[in-house]
């Protein structure tokens, strides 16, 4: 099956709200230009000032995260509902850093997951193992483990619309990025893993994305592994040039 691919910038806690407005609006002529979709994560604060200036264009907008609790005394919290009276269509789940720093686990991704999707938002969930974990062998168990705590009892009719981003955790940040080969085997597995739980239809329709120190000079090559769908972008995400690039890139690896 064709899958259409997604490049995603996580601008995680960078940018003021005039400088994430402005980095969307370069977006813009590349992203209408491209056949990949590009979505974009800009901090709670900005986010409804992006997703304005985005309307109408090829940029999608969506939130770091969002608290599974639509509304309430939950001070500091954001919820799918009001990511979406501001925006929204996207919502980022279970990245390494809130689990490494915020104390998510596979229990509270799989909330978020059904609170996003109660909301008629796309999730994408961020699986990945550290370096320790690769290195005693349990790269495999890692996956497997964060698949189907995330998803938990949700139907494949319910999770249509699910992406999931492998981020090794070494690769992110770090300038370290995983081989095209070993990125390939991941995705093919954490595919092989969806089909397991979900079905091969399933599993063959759903867009797995690689992040991890993607770059406009490795994106073409990661991209064009059969298993990989698109990327989930940190660092070069925040010029436009290098995000630019990578979109680019996209273009370039379905030739
Ligand atoms: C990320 O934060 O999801 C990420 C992949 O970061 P970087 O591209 O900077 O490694």
């Amino acid at each position: 099956m064709a899958r259409r691919t997604i490049i995603s910038g996580n601008w995680k806690l960078n940018l003021s709200v005039a400088e994430g407005v402005d980095l969307a609006n370069a977006l813009k002529d590349s992203a209408a230009a491209s056949e990949a979709e590009v979505v974009v994560f800009p901090t709670a604060l900005s986010v409804a000032c992006v997703a304005d200036a985005c309307t109408d264009s090829a940029v999608a907008v969506g939130v770091q995260n969002i608290y599974w609790e639509d509304a309430g005394a939950f001070t500091g919290e954001a919820s799918a509902p009001l990511a979406k009276a501001a925006g929204c269509s996207w919502v980022l789940i279970g990245h390494s850093e809130r689990r490494q720093y915020f104390g998510e686990t596979d229990e509270t991704v799989n909330k978020r997951l059904q609170a996003t999707l109660n909301a008629g938002l796309k999730p994408m969930v961020c699986i990945g193992e550290t370096l320790a974990e690769r290195e005693a062998g349990n790269l495999e168990e890692v996956l497997s483990t964060q698949i189907k705590g995330a998803i938990g009892d949700l139907s494949a009719d319910q999770l249509k619309e699910l992406v999931i981003a492998y981020e090794p955790v070494w690769a992110i940040g770090t300038g370290v990025v995983a081989t095209d080969e070993q990125a390939q085997d991941a995705h093919a597995f954490v595919r092989s893993v969806v089909a397991e739980v979900l079905g091969a239809e399933a599993a063959d329709a759903m867009r797995i994305l690689y992040g991890g120190s993607v770059k406009p000079d490795n994106a073409a090559g990661l991209l064009g592994k059969p298993d990989i769908d698109g990327a989930l972008v940190g660092g070069a995400s925040l010029k436009q040039d290098s995000f630019n690039g990578i979109i680019d890139a996209a273009a370039a690896a379905s030739v």
